[in-house]
C-alpha cells in the first residue's frame, strides 16, 4: 500500500499491519518508521488539527525515537488523510511490568534509578516542546529491558495547548490512581453542577484540567513506586491503627483521601515500603514537595529536571547490598533498606541470592546512539531559577557554571539560529543545526542556548554559517560551506569551528556569503558570488578570503548584496536587490555603485539596506513589498529615503527592520507574519511602530528577532522554527520573552544507562 506525506514524499507500507487496537492499524513503513492507520471515522478533522501541529512543533529530535509522534500525515490514493507516520518504538515491556512486588524481573535498584531519569529526560522534553502528556500511566510508557529506555506510548492521550490560535486539543483520560488532586476535585465539582456528564468529565470540565504540574504529579508516583518497591505513595494509614482496621483506598479514591504514606501521623499500609529516611534528604525532600506542599500548591511539584538531578546525585551514593546484587541503598544506611523491607513483608524472595549470571544476561550496555564527536564541546545552560545558575552538561556529567549575564552589545540572528555572546566572551548559539551551524560538533538542534567558544568580541550569523572573532583577532567559521563561505578553502559544512583568518576587527554575513575588515582597513569577501556580491569584478564562487578594496570602516552582508562603508563616508552597493525597481534600475550589478554619502552605520536585509548617517538619520533603499523600509508604503526605492531621526542602531532582517533611537526605544517595522516585530500581532507595518523601552541592541534574523535591555536581559520573538527563540520551545511568540528565564535544562544527551 502506498500512501503520501504532508510534502509529497512517498512510504510503502507493509501489506499486513504489525499492530492494531480500536482505533486504527500500524503498518511498517521503512527503516525505523511506522505508519498508524486509522479506522474509518475516527480521525475526525480535530484530532487531524491536532495531529497537524504535533507535526509541526516536534519536541527536541534526541526523544523523538522515544514517543509516539506524528512525524507526517499520510494520505490515500485518492488524497483522503488516513493517518499518521512515526518512530518505531524499541521496547520489550510496559512500565508496570516492574512495579510488581515481589519482583519477578531482574532489574536492580540502580537500573531502575537510570529507567527513572530516563521518564525524566522525556517528560520534560515534551514540556519543553510545550505540551502536557495527560495520562501518565504505566501502561502509556514502554520499557526497554536491555537499554532501560523508555517510550512514551499514546499518540492521542497528548494535552495540546495552541497559544497561538488560542484554543486546547484535550486529554480525555486518566488512568485512576495517576490524576492530581487538583483536577478530581475540578472535575467532581463540574460532574456534581452536571449530573448528566461522563464519570470523570475529562473532557467536559473546564479549562484548564491537564497541565505541566499534573504531569509531574504523576511523574513523582513514579519514581516512588521505582524506589519503592512498586507501592503507591498513596496506601497511607493512621499511625496508630493496625493494618486491619483501616484502608487508604484506592486509585483516585486514595488520591482524593490524600493517603500519601509519609505524611506526618500516617504510615504504609505495607510493610513492603522502605523506610523515607533510607533515602538520601534530597530524594525525601522531593517527595515532600511532591506529595504534600504540592497537594495545595501544585507549582512546589519537582519539575523532571529536579529530579533528574537528585537522582543523579543519588547514584553517587548508592552501595550495593552484600545479600542481593540487585538491592542498592544510600550509603548512611547501616542495613540495605529493601532486605529490612523483605524481611517485613515475609517474603522468601531475597532469602536466595540471584545468580550473578542471571544479572550477566541482561547486563545494561548504553543503547547505540550518536556521541558528540568533540569532546571539549559542552552544551551549556542554565536551569534553576531562584539559584540563578547555569548548568553545563558535557557527555557525562553535569558541572555547574554561574549564570551568565548577557553581554549587553553583541547578539546575530541568523536564518534559522542565533548567536549571542555571554559576558564572559563565550559564545552561546541555539536553533537549528542542519549545516553544523551551532558548531557543537553535532547536527542536533538546540532548543536552548549551548556554549561553544570562548574569547569571542564579534559574531555575525548567516542563512546557515556562522563568524565570530576572538580576542587575538582570529576569524573562526562553521556550518554551512556550499559556496565557500566559511573561507577555509574547501566547500565542506564544518560542525566545529575552524580558523580561517587572522587579524580580523570586524565580520557581516546575512545569506551565504562573508564579510571582513581586517585591522588594517582592508576588505576581504568570500562565498557566493552569482550575482557579484563579492565585489570582485567576478562570478565565481571564492571559497578564501579574496582582497577587495582599502579604507573600508563598516560593512553589511545582504542575502545576495553587499553595503561597505568607506573612511570617507561613502555607502557603497554591489549585487542585487534581487528585483527590477520601478524606477528602472538594472539588477545585477556588479561594478561598485555608490549609494550616498556621509554614513556611519549600515545594515543589510534580504533585498533592502539601512544607513545611518552622521546626524543620526535613519534611510533606507531597496525592495518594500512588505513594508520594510518604513515610508508609509509598499513603493521600492533604488536611492535612500530618509525615515527617521535620532537612531543609534538598525537591523534589517529579511524582511522586517528594527532600530533604536537614542532614548532606548525600540522600533519595528515590515514583515510581521510570524510576530518577528513584537507588537503582539501579526500584521505588517509601514512606518515605525515602538516596541519596547531599554533597549541596548537589536539584531533581526530571517523572520525572528533578538535585543538586549540595558538590564542585561536578551529577549527574542518572532517565529520559533527549530528553537531558535532559544526558550527551549519551538512555539512562535508574537511579544519578547526573556530567553533566559525560560531556559530549561537539556538532557536529551544523559538519556543513556550507565
Ligand atoms: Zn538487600
Amino acid at each position: 500500500m502506498m500512501v503520501t506525506g504532508i510534502n509529497g514524499i512517498s512510504y510503502r507500507l507493509d501489506p499486513t499491519a504489525v499492530g492494531s487496537g480500536g482505533e486504527g492499524d500500524i503498518y511498517h513503513a521503512f527503516i525505523t518508521k511506522v505508519a498508524k492507520v486509522y479506522k474509518p471515522g475516527v480521525l475526525t478533522q480535530e484530532l487531524k488539527d491536532k495531529l497537524e501541529i504535533m507535526i509541526e512543533n516536534p519536541p527536541n529530535e534526541s526523544v523523538l525515537s522515544q514517543v509516539a509522534w506524528p512525524l507526517d500525515m499520510i494520505f490515500d490514493d485518492k488524497g483522503q488523510c488516513s493517518g499518521f507516520i512515526m518512530s518505531e518504538l524499541s521496547i520489550n515491556a510496559e512500565l508496570g511490568e516492574i512495579y510488581k512486588y515481589p519482583s519477578t524481573l531482574p532489574i536492580s535498584v540502580h537500573q531502575k534509578i537510570n529507567i527513572a531519569q530516563n521518564i525524566c529526560v522525556v517528560i520534560s522534553e515534551v514540556h519543553k516542546a510545550g505540551y502536557i502528556f495527560g495520562d501518565f500511566n504505566p501502561r502509556n510508557i514502554g520499557l526497554n529491558k536491555d537499554t532501560g529506555l523508555v517510550s512514551f506510548l499514546d499518540t492521542d492521550t497528548y494535552h495540546v495547548v495552541d497559544p497561538v490560535r488560542d484554543c486546547t486539543y484535550r486529554c480525555n483520560v486518566c488512568a485512576p490512581g495517576y490524576a492530581a488532586p487538583e483536577l478530581l476535585e475540578k472535575c467532581s465539582d463540574y460532574v456534581a453542577e452536571n449530573p448528566t456528564a461522563s464519570r470523570n468529565a475529562y473532557a467536559q470540565t473546564p479549562l484548564p484540567t491537564f497541565t505541566q504540574e499534573t504531569d509531574n504529579f504523576a511523574l513523582a508516583i513514579h519514581i516512588f513506586k521505582l524506589l519503592m518497591n512498586g507501592y503507591t505513595p498513596f496506601g497511607g494509614i493512621i499511625e496508630t491503627s493496625s493494618v486491619s482496621q483501616s484502608s487508604p483506598g484506592i486509585g483516585d479514591a486514595a488520591v482524593r483521601r490524600d493517603s500519601y504514606c509519609f505524611k506526618p501521623g500516617y504510615k504504609p499500609q505495607s510493610a513492603a515500603i522502605p523506610t523515607l529516611n533510607a533515602f538520601p534528604q534530597e530524594i525525601a525532600d522531593l517527595f515532600t514537595r511532591a506529595f504534600i506542599a504540592g497537594r495545595h500548591d501544585p507549582k512546589q511539584r519537582p519539575s523532571a529536571v529536579d529530579w533528574h538531578l537528585a537522582l543523579n546525585n543519588y547514584l553517587d551514593s548508592l552501595v550495593t547490598c552484600s545479600h542481593n546484587p540487585l538491592h542498592q541503598y544510600d550509603s548512611k544506611n547501616d542495613t540495605c533498606p529493601y532486605c529490612d523491607a523483605d524481611r517485613r513483608f515475609g517474603a522468601v524472595v531475597s532469602e536466595k541470592p540471584v545468580e550473578s549470571s542471571a544479572l550477566k544476561q541482561t547486563a545494561y550496555s548504553p543503547p547505540p546512539r550518536t556521541a558528540p564527536k568533540q569532546k571539549t564541546v559542552l552544551a551549556a545552560v542554565q536551569a534553576i531559577k531562584n539559584a540563578q545558575t547555569l548548568i553545563a552538561i558535557g557527555e557525562q556529567e553535569p558541572t555547574i557554571v554561574y549564570r551568565k549575564e548577557m553581554r549587553s552589545d553583541i547578539i546575530s540572528a541568523g536564518s534559522e539560529h542565533s548567536i549571542a555572546l555571554a559576558a564572559d566572551g563565550c559564545l552561546l548559539a541555539w536553533g537549528s543545526n542542519k549545516y553544523g551551524q551551532l558548531g557543537d560538533g553535532t547536527f542536533n538542534r538546540s532548543l536552548n542556548p549551548i556554549s561553544i567558544i570562548e574569547n569571542v568580541v564579534a559574531v555575525s550569523a548567516g542563512a546557515g554559517h556562522t563568524l565570530a572573532i576572538t580576542n587575538d583577532g582570529d576569524l573562526w567559521a562553521w556550518g554551512n560551506n556550499e559556496f565557500g563561505q566559511l573561507g577555509d578553502g574547501t566547500f565542506e559544512d564544518r560542525q566545529s569551528p575552524v580558523k580561517v583568518f587572522i587579524g580580523v576587527a570586524a565580520v557581516s554575513a546575512r545569506g551565504a556569503h562573508t564579510l571582513a575588515i581586517t585591522n588594517d582597513g582592508i576588505l576581504w569577501a568570500w562565498g557566493n558570488n552569482e550575482f557579484g556580491q563579492l565585489g570582485d569584478g567576478t562570478f565565481e564562487d571564492r571559497n578564501s578570503p579574496v582582497k577587495i578594496m582599502d579604507n573600508v570602516k563598516a560593512i553589511a552582508a545582504g542575502n545576495v548584496d553587499s553595503s561597505v562603508v568607506t573612511n570617507d563616508g561613502e555607502l557603497l552597493f554591489w549585487g542585487t536587490y534581487g528585483t527590477t525597481f520601478d524606477d528602472g534600475a538594472s539588477v545585477g550589478q556588479q561594478d561598485d555603485m555608490k549609494i550616498m554619502d556621509d554614513v556611519i552605520a549600515v545594515s543589510s536585509g534580504s533585498y533592502h539596506t539601512m544607513a545611518i548617517t552622521s546626524d543620526g538619520s535613519l534611510w533606507a533603499c531597496g525592495w518594500n513589498g512588505d513594508g520594510q523600509l518604513g515610508d508609509g508604503s509598499t513603493e521600492e526605492h533604488s536611492s535612500p529615503v530618509k525615515i527617521m531621526d535620532n537612531v543609534i542602531e538598525v537591523s534589517a532582517g529579511d524582511i522586517h527592520t528594527m532600530a533604536i533611537t537614542a532614548d532606548g526605544v525600540l522600533w519595528a517595522w515590515g514583515l510581521n507574519k510570524y510576530g518577528q516585530l513584537g507588537d503582539g500581532t501579526k500584521t505588517n507595518r509601514y512606518s515605525p511602530i515602538k516596541i519596547m523601552d531599554g533597549v541596548v541592541a537589536v539584531s533581526a534574523g530571517q523572520d525572528h528577532t533578538l535585543a538586549i535591555t540595558d538590564d542585561g536581559v536578551l529577549w527574542s520573538w518572532g517565529n520559533n522554527k527549530a528553537g531558535k527563540l532559544g526558550d527551549g520551545s519551538t512555539w512562535k511568540s508574537l511579544n519578547p520573552i526573556d530567553v533566559m528565564e525560560n531556559m530549561m535544562l537539556p538532557f536529551g544527551n544523559l538519556n543513556i544507562l550507565i
